[in-house]
């Protein structure tokens, strides 16, 4: 009740983080995220409100009311964004395999500018487990012209074996393994074989919570094809992104 009551009242607003290629550091793309300013608690994070919203079956209602912001901010963003723009939006499992997932995803593309966002969906791996439709659902999603990306990948469980069973165009490296870049191992091995295997698969890879020029220096050498994190940017609101340039540079 008290997500429909934010909802009603306005109390969720959206921030867009760039997604900036890895060789030019130009950006191609944002991440939309939600945020609740609650009246009384105040600012509410994300991984709690969409649990709850989960547990209270109010996913679908919440995500159709992030696409009625999404196409509020549209005008503006697509005088922002170069056409063909990564638009990536996190997808709760609970609106995924929910029966009006194939509409809304319709009706929310028609309404947004024609031919203008490359809208990318991104889904954990968690919430692919022990759904066979998915393969179905994500062959749907290719064919109305979505992408999708594997979110927080490494931190789930089975990673390897929905890599394989499943096309997606996208691997989000977990910001667990890029913050482990230059710290106790000079090597992550581990890292490292994600990153082959994602380049053997023909997917793209994009590392979250870059923070630093050096995670990103290591990153770029090892092929990683986008970055996202502080160091680049933050999710900033609309006003703020409309204006915002990228202000980094690495040595050649
Ligand atoms: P996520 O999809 O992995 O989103 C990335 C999170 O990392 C965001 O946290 C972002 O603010 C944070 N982040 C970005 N760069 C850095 C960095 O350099 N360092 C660090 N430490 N953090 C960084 P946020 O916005 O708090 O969102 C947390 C999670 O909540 C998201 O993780 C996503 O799973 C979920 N979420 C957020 N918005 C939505 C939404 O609209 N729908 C759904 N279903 N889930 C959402
Ligand atoms: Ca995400
Ligand atoms: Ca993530």
């Amino acid at each position: 009740k008290e997500i429909l009551t934010a909802i009603k009242h306005d109390q969720f607003y959206v921030v867009y983080q760039p997604v900036v290629d890895a060789q030019s550091l130009r950006m191609t793309g944002l991440e939309v995220l939600m945020r609740w300013k609650h009246p009384v608690m105040g600012e509410i994070p994300p991984d709690a409100f969409i649990n709850f919203a989960e547990a209270q079956k109010l996913i679908v209602p919440l995500t159709l009311h992030l696409f009625d912001l999404i196409i509020r901010d549209a005008p503006v963003l697509q005088t922002v964004l170069p056409p063909g723009a990564k638009f990536g939006i996190n997808i709760a499992p609970g609106h995924l395999h929910a029966e009006s997932f194939k509409e809304d995803m319709r009706a929310f593309a028609a309404a947004l500018p024609p031919d203008h966002f490359q809208i990318v969906l991104e889904i954990t791996e968690r919430d692919m487990i022990n759904h066979r439709e998915a393969n179905q659902l994500f062959e749907w999603l290719h064919s109305e012209g979505f992408e999708i990306a594997i979110d927080d990948f490494g931190t789930g469980h089975s990673a390897l074996i929905y890599l394989e069973r499943f096309t997606m165009d996208y691997l989000k490296i977990d910001r667990g393994f890029v913050n482990a870049i230059g710290t106790e191992t000079v090597t992550s091995p581990v890292l490292d074989a994600v990153l082959t295997l994602a380049e053997r698969l023909n997917m793209l890879t994009v590392a979250e919570g870059v923070e630093t020029p050096e995670q990103a220096a290591w990153l770029r050498e090892h092929g990683v094809n986008y970055l996202q994190g502080y160091w680049i940017g933050r999710p900033m609101p609309l006003e703020q992104f409309r204006t915002w340039q990228p202000d980094i540079t690495l040595g050649e």
